[in-house]
């Protein structure tokens, strides 16, 4: 007989469920299964990846700690940039990678399968089905229609934290001051383009002197005064992934405010390409490529743990107890109500790093639910340099670790015994301490 969960009907049982394959969700369902759960990731686009590759981001990083060459991240995150260097569709240097997006996609969907994780794209998640204050199961929509999937634990990696929020988890958003989150940006490739001849011209990163003199002309809009990244990788050498759009007072958690971004954002994107033409050398016949199935969002609901990790935990580089992985980010915070950076973005000194805890992937009120990536507990200022891929990665391994552990030891995750999780993520390569930190080129290439 059917099995029916409040009147939807059940269409799969697996150990692990995670819900959005994003740069956390595709480490979390590897380190899951390579762990021996029966692992699903459902999720809404048609490929593994997120904001790197739905997002349209050819570039992931940071891998080595602020200022120096030193690794403090392995594990998945080293896999993935070895791999991509491997298979031709990127190159690495000890801060991070640049990647051909395409590339990227067919490169996680091979390490899935390997590790024998099951896909389910096309499919939404949208609500969560507790019982007895457990996660027990997702509802999804699709083609199909509405079912829901029975699983023994979820790792929510929507970024959003869309399965913590329908679980009745607390939760914050945005700034403290007044809940508006970081604006979003419409990532788009062109294509056309002579680098050599861009990057002779190019006196700084941010260029702000050509945007002004376009603004001044008339010619452009007050969207932007920044450049926020041209990626560019010798693997498609006529094309730059470009970060310039950037559309505020956007909630990614209403779908009428995301389509007024996109729709402004893509507009941007066609009046950028007309400056790039008449004010860079080597891009004079530019032309869109491509832009992405959607937005990129920078920031959004905050799921609240049984740790926070604050801005003064990063300032001051505290250590923990229970700590899976290094970030090393700046506190990378794009103005709030305008264009350009926002003066609360944090640039650290050399030799910035600081722990990640474990007790930041577990969600209040919950059990066997765990987040990992962007919506994990942390301030606004935190998760300004938390929210970068390399990091999302090592959380979502260490969450998928987790999982998996928790299911052999028939214990809740907030159970584990951390000291056997650490020891196993040290054990796949991850860096958790000081004493596992290598110089580039010394092990890691
Ligand atoms: C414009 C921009 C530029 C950035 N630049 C950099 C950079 O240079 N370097 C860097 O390392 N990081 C950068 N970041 C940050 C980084 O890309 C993100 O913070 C990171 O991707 C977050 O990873 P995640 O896995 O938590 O979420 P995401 O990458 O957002 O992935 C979430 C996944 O979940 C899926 N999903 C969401 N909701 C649902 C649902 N209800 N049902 C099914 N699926 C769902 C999504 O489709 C997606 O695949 C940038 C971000 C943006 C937006």
């Amino acid at each position: 007989m059917l099995r029916l969960v409040d009147s939807i009907p059940v269409s799969r049982e697996v150990d692990v469920l995670v819900v959005g394959g994003g740069p956390a969700g595709t480490a979390a369902a590897l380190a899951a299964a390579r762990g021996g759960a029966r692992t699903l990731v459902v999720e809404q686009f048609n490929c593994l990846g997120g904001v790197a590759t739905s997002g349209g981001h050819g570039h992931i990083s940071r891998y080595s700690e602020g200022g120096t060459e030193r690794q403090v991240v392995g594990g998945i995150a080293d896999e993935i940039a070895r791999r991509v260097v491997a298979s031709g569709f990127g190159i690495r240097n000890p801060h991070g990678i640049w990647f051909e997006i395409e590339g990227l996609k067919l490169l996680l969907e091979e390490m899935a399968g390997e590790a024998g994780v099951d896909l389910l794209y096309h499919s939404f998640f949208c609500d969560t089905v507790v019982e007895d204050g457990k996660a027990v199961g997702a509802v999804v929509q699709n083609k199909g229609g509405r079912n829901v999937i029975l699983a023994k634990r979820i790792i929510d990696c929507t970024g959003d934290g869309d399965v913590a929020f329908r679980a009745g988890c607390p939760f914050e958003k945005g700034r403290e001051s007044d809940g508006k989150c970081q604006p979003v940006t419409l990532m788009f490739t062109i294509g056309g383009v002579e680098w050599d001849k861009v990057a002779a011209w190019r006196k700084d990163w941010w260029m702000k002197e050509t945007w002004e003199k376009a603004q001044r002309a008339g010619d452009m809009r007050p969207y932007q005064k920044v450049i926020m990244g041209w990626w560019w990788t010798p693997t498609r050498p006529d094309q730059v992934g470009v970060n310039f759009t950037h559309v505020t007072h956007v909630d990614s958690t209403s779908a009428e405010d995301l389509t007024r971004a996109t729709i402004e954002a893509r507009k941007q994107a066609y009046e950028t390409i007309e400056v790039y033409r008449k004010y860079v050398p080597g891009m004079e016949r530019c032309h869109i490529v491509s832009t992405p199935s959607t937005v990129g969002i920078r920031e959004s609901r905050r799921i609240l743990g049984d740790a926070v990790l604050t801005e003064d935990d990063l300032k001051t580089q505290r250590e923990f107890e229970d700590a899976i992985c290094y970030g090393s980010f700046f506190v990378d915070i794009h103005c709030i109500d305008g264009p350009g950076m926002d003066k609360t973005a944090w640039r650290p000194p050399s030799g910035f790093k600081y722990q990640i805890p474990y007790r930041i992937m577990l969600p209040r009120g919950v059990e066997n639910l765990l987040t990992a990536g962007r919506c994990v507990s942390c301030t606004h200022l935190a998760l300004g340099s938390i929210r970068v891929m390399v990091t999302c990665i090592a959380m979502g391994e260490a969450a998928g670790t987790a999982a998996a552990m928790s299911l052999e030891g028939g214990v809740t995750p907030r159970g584990l015994d951390i000291a056997r999780l650490r020891s196993r993520l040290r054990g796949h390569g991850a860096i958790l301490s000081e004493q596992d930190i290598v110089e580039w080129g010394h092990g890691r290439t």
